[in-house]
């Protein structure tokens, strides 16, 4: 019998936001990949979970790839686990999937729904998302300035991750960007910042006024940050 890799989406704050499934295979399996034992270890205390943790992502792309392909290929059920949120959204884990895709087809890869930055921001923010397109991480340099060209130019809703070194260059990017599209329809952004979290806040206007909102309450820069841009 081929094994089973579980995708299991974990808080991405609030550690009640855990569902009864991903709670139970997390206890069933084998062994869990994770990112960071710590992180992992701390959910896993919440919910008495006391399976083996094995670290998998390493700076510099996936450890032991061979290892988990060989388990899996014997039978073994492994979940995968990020720090927060669900694997392979803007986290490690798409390579892994890809080669069982690709070379395990009898192994079954069984995604669990539950938390993602992207889907809680987008719901919280009023925006519609009946289009959206997912940037992830934006460039740090190179081709950062024309994708928000590109961001003002968008028809459809943009989201994309920021952190928060960058998101107070992010906001006046956003400003010098769609101002120059801003003829008849002013253009809504949101930023939505430590969703799930204690200051969870959802920040909603015209990019000058969500840039002035941070200027004005300096202490609100901080944790983690999902960004919305309207559709044109
Ligand atoms: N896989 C994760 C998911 O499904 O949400 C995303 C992982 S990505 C490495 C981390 C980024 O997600 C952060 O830099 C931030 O932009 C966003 N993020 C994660 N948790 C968040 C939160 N509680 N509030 C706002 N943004 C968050």
């Amino acid at each position: 019998m081929p094994g089973t890799l579980y995708i299991v989406p974990t808080p991405i704050g609030n550690l009640e936001d855990m569902t009864l499934r991903a709670i139970r295979v997390l206890k069933e399996v084998d062994l869990v990949l994770c990112e960071d034992t710590s992180v992992t270890q701390r959910l896993f205390k919440e919910y008495e979970i006391t399976t083996k943790t094995s670290v998998f992502f390493a700076q510099t792309g996936l450890k032991n790839i061979d290892r988990v392909m060989k388990m899996l290929e014997e039978g073994k059920r492994i979940a995968l686990v990020s720090d927060a949120g669900t694997p392979t959204i803007s986290d490690p884990g798409v390579l892994l999937v890809d080669k069982i895709r690709n070379e395990l087809p009898d192994v079954k890869v069984i995604a669990l729904p539950g938390a993602s930055a992207l889907t809680t921001a987008l719901s919280a923010s009023g925006i519609s998302s009946a289009q959206f397109v997912f940037l992830g991480f934006l460039p740090h340099k190179k081709g950062r300035e024309t994708l928000f060209k590109e961001i003002a130019e968008s028809d459809r809703a943009v989201v994309f991750y920021e952190s928060v070194h960058r998101i107070e260059k992010t906001m006046q990017s956003m400003v010098d960007s769609l101002q120059s599209t801003e003829n008849s329809k002013p253009r809504n952004i949101v930023i939505a910042r430590e969703l799930t979290k204690m200051h969870e806040e959802v920040i909603r206007g015209t990019a000058q006024e969500v840039k002035e909102y941070f200027q004005n309450n300096p202490d609100h820069v901080r944790g983690e940050f999902v960004v919305i841009v309207e559709g044109r």
